[in-house]
């Protein structure tokens, strides 16, 4: 990891695999027909007939290979390299569980296959949802939602159920000043009033604030502990017995779970629901918009409303239970996204609860490691121990030099390192939230440091080659909005003059 990308793989341009075609090159040659040839519109009604070519590349095998090969390598990955983007928890990712996804067994089933032709794929749901209440301290969950936001919708959908059942109508869910963007996004869906309760100097929850908006209208309130700062709420007991103390339920988002694997438990903390992202925590491959899983456990009080099916053991084995009463309903098709839980399941199996215990001890010792080397090149608003991750500010860099967090986060591309998180939270100024996750090694988190450092004086002495990086990436800078709000979805060729302003 150097500065001026020695080492780099080559900088290659490659073009899109519409402009590699030649019309009548073919990737697969078939047989001669043996069959008698019918002309098409003898076999299909005149509607179903294309009208136009339907403009197939000409493309040889070893062609799409190697343009499929190259762009693989222009990106970044957790196998390629260090990927601190804190709050997403980009974790390594052990191949033994891509492998164990892909046995033919797990492989080729059908989601209508009848229960008793899949028994071995409902029993790994019954026990990873097992697993799941253990760690969270809860007594049930459903594997349905399909990431953690999912989860959110669901959870705030019990809160709703269960009130409704009582005959309460409730319309405040509170969320912290520091929490995710899909908190607030998600109590709106479910058609709640979101109010927003401050942070204190300490990065927690404010508690006089908190009693000062808490009332009889509080269907409840939704947390991280860790929160998105890093730090752990400790005063979370006395939070419970707020919320709960005007009839309020507590929801835990789980998405900083990886700091507290078997050292504490959300049930024991106060929450009555908890999301987790397996493909946060429990290390299942994700990034690019999915896939994920978003399971969401709880206490005994609000099993009636969960999901259905179920899947329950009796004598006769496992089967998968639709008669849930007061259920809100079905959220996903079939049980959920069933490769995600799948590896959720190979990996709680392999670290087993002291493996699982030694993740989240070794990812906060390596956040702590960094916070403290880094802590004096950049301003660290909440000085105190972190939990797995950390948040750093780049107002030293900005105020003094012009340098901004973006150019930090760019430079750190040149590095070979995908840049933390930046800009969030929202209560940081320039923020950059990092989280080394468990695996890495001291070389790589030395290496981090040192690139850092480097960043942090060329912000002093040449903040203008900063305001250029990246400076060795198959792209520069890019158009970052632009590929959201106007995106190109379908290929047209371009004429040379278009294509020279592009
Ligand atoms: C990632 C994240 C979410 C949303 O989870 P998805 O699985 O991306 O839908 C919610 N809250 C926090 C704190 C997160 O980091």
């Amino acid at each position: 990891m150097t500065r001026e990308g020695e080492g780099r793989k080559l900088q290659v341009k490659e073009p899109l695999i519409f402009e590699l075609s030649s019309p009548g090159r073919r990737g697969v040659r078939l047989g001669p027909l043996d069959v008698p040839e019918e002309p098409m519109d003898a076999l299909l009604p005149a509607e179903a007939l294309r009208e136009e070519e339907i403009g197939i590349l000409g493309v040889a095998e070893v062609d799409v290979v190697r343009h499929f090969v190259k762009l693989s390598q222009m990106n970044h990955g957790v196998d390629t390299g260090f990927y601190p983007l804190g709050s997403c928890t980009m974790k390594y990712n052990p191949k033994v569980n891509e492998d164990v996804s892909r046995l033919p067994g797990f492989a080729h089933l059908h989601p209508y296959q009848p229960d008793h032709t899949v028994q071995g794929a409902l029993q790994l749901l019954h026990e990873t949802e097992k697993y799941l209440c253990e760690i969270a301290g809860m007594e049930r969950a459903t594997l349905q939602p399909a990431a953690g936001a999912h989860g959110e919708l669901a959870g705030i959908m019990l809160i709703r159920a269960y009130h409704e059942d009582r005959g309460e109508d409730r319309d405040v869910i509170i969320v912290p000043d520091s929490a995710h963007g899909t908190n607030p996004a998600t109590a709106a869906m479910a058609g709640y009033r979101t109010v927003e309760v401050p942070s204190d100097e300490r990065g927690c929850v404010d508690i006089e604030a908190l009693r000062a908006i808490v009332d009889e209208n509080v269907a409840g309130l939704m947390l991280t502990n860790p929160n998105t700062l890093g730090v752990f709420d400790e005063s979370i007991l006395e939070i419970a017995e707020i919320i709960h103390g005007v009839g309020g339920l507590l929801y835990y988002d789980g998405a900083n779970a990886n700091a507290i694997l078997g050292y504490s438990r959300p049930g024991d903390m106060g929450f009555d629901i908890v999301h987790f992202n397996l493909h946060k925590t429990f290390g299942t491959p994700h990034g690019g918009g999915g896939p994920g899983s978003g399971p969401i456990a709880v206490v005994p009080e609000l099993v009636p409303y969960l999901p259905a099916p179920l899947v329950e053991c009796n004598d006769d084995g496992y089967h998968l239970c639709w008669d849930i009463p007061k259920s809100i309903g079905q959220v996903r098709a079939f049980t959920g996204n069933f490769g995600v839980v799948l590896k959720a399941y190979a990996y709680i199996r392999s670290h087993g609860p002291d493996g699982l215990k030694a993740v989240s001890g070794d990812a906060v010792l390596n956040a702590n490691y960094l916070m403290e080397a880094l802590k004096a090149h950049y301003y660290l608003p909440f000085d105190r121990t972190c939990m797995h991750e950390f948040v750093l500010s780049g107002r030293w860099q900005k105020r003094e030099h012009g340098v901004a967090t973006v150019d930090i986060a760019k430079a750190l591309l040149d590095y070979d390192i995908h840049p933390p998180t930046v800009y969030f939270p929202l209560i940081v100024e320039e923020a950059l939230m990092i989280e080394p996750t468990e695996t890495e090694s001291r070389e790589t988190l030395d290496a981090f440091i040192d690139a850092m450092i480097q960043i942090a004086e060329d912000a002093a002495e040449d903040p203008e080659r900063l305001h250029e990086a990246p400076m060795h990436t198959p792209v520069r800078r890019l158009d970052e909005s632009g590929a959201a709000r106007s995106p190109v979805v379908c290929w047209q060729p371009v004429d040379e003059a278009d294509a020279s302003d592009a």
